[in-house]
């Protein structure tokens, strides 16, 4: 904690990325103040927190998953210590194939050998063991599960605020005074900034100019009706064209959409509907469920799915980590290790999620 207003990072934004990033930087002594408007554009906070290594329609896989999924169980299981309660499931996962093409995709992935830890055995039609519709059917996926990520940024928030490292309050960029020093907000002063805004970093003016493509996503958070009865529901996350994720807290999530145009937090009845005609498609007995709640987000995407994470060109003092997409919980572990690398050894950063990429 500082005394004096005098930081050495000023972190910008308490979502996963912001919150896992400060979480390093305490740990490793460094006195850190985290800025946030209280979660107004959170995408963390809606998130259903799917781990799924082999993402898309493709079955493809970052290079660095292993690397990921370490880290995974390194700093969730740091935090759940700290908490003293879970916040990561591992659950089994269910991929149903969407058209022969995609069992192509499978058999040639599947095959080969440094793929076996990810695909699990192949299921014929309606061979699943889940009630669920498999016309084509699918394989069992390894390594997969969900994060509570609404619990652990209460937990996050909560410990942030006792280490004096937490406030809660809109930074408006223009008051924001950039030096060779480092950086100075109202009597704040800092030196280092990083900007961990999600999506709201596309409005960032020393970083707004990169390729940003937000991608808004509706979900639905559904319970067993009181007509249910017994019914047979998966117990397994179904993952098709929509997903079904079997919550530790007893309900069942279901989504998502993708819409890069309206880039709001307001879930919609075109939404609703289409959730709800995927939840038809996919579940043999979709009257089971009724509606508990619909969320919306915005997922910060980037045009190339590659985070964006590094220094500003010329201004030494401001870092960017942001640009998780869809795939924050499985992969902002490996990504802030790296940050705090980064910041604090000057190890480079992997050449992928490195904003040098965009330099003419
Ligand atoms: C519907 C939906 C479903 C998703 N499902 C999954 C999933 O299953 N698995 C998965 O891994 N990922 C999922 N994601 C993606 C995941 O949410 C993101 O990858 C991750 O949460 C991004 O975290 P972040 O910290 O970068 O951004 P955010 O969580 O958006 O955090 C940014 C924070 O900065 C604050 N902020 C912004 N500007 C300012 C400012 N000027 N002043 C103060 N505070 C500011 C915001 O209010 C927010 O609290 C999903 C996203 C959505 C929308």
């Amino acid at each position: 904690m500082s005394q004096n207003g005098n930081y050495d990072f000023l972190v910008l934004g308490q979502g996963l990325a912001g919150s896992l990033l400060a979480w390093r930087l305490l740990r490793r002594g460094r006195r850190v103040l985290v800025m946030d408007d209280g979660h107004r554009t959170a995408a963390s906070l809606v998130a259903a927190g799917l781990i799924n290594p082999l993402a898309g329609m493709r079955f493809n896989h970052s290079p660095h998953v292993r690397h990921w999924l370490e880290a995974v169980e390194r700093i969730y299981g740091e935090l759940e210590e700290a908490a003293g309660r879970p916040f990561l499931h591992w659950q089994p996962m269910v991929r149903l194939f969407r058209s022969p093409e995609q069992v192509r995709f499978y058999e040639r992935k599947a095959a080969l050998a440094e793929n076996r830890w990810l695909f699990g055995a192949r299921f014929p039609p309606e061979g699943s063991g889940e009630p669920v519709h498999a016309p084509h059917g699918g394989f069992f996926q390894k390594r997969t599960g969900h994060l509570d990520l609404p619990a652990l940024l209460a937990f996050l928030s909560g410990w942030l605020e006792e280490q004096g490292a937490l406030r809660r309050e809109a930074v408006d960029h223009a008051r924001l005074a950039v030096t060779p020093e480092g950086v100075r907000y109202g009597e704040l002063e800092a030196a280092h900034l990083v900007c961990c805004e999600g999506y709201r970093g596309m409005d960032n003016p020393w970083f707004g100019h990169l390729p940003f493509a937000p991608d808004k996503g509706e979900f639905l958070v559904l319970e067993r009706g009181p007509g249910a009865g017994d019914t047979d529901l998966p117990h397994a996350i179904v993952n098709s064209a929509h997903w079904l994720l079997p919550h530790a807290d007893g309900r069942y999530r279901l989504g998502s959409t993708h819409d890069h145009r309206h880039l709001d937090q307001a879930p919609t009845a075109e939404g609703r509907k289409k959730l709800e005609e995927g939840m038809q498609k996919l579940l043999l007995h979709p009257d089971a469920l009724r509606l508990h709640d619909h969320q919306a987000g915005v997922r910060p995407a980037t045009s190339d799915r590659q985070p964006f994470l590094g220094t500003h060109p010329d201004h030494p003092r401001l870092h960017l980590f942001n640009g998780f997409g869809a795939h924050g919980s499985i992969s902002i572990p490996w990504y802030s290790e790296r940050m705090a690398a980064w910041l604090l050894d000057g190890e480079p950063l992997p050449e992928n999620a490195d904003i040098r990429r965009f330099r003419q």
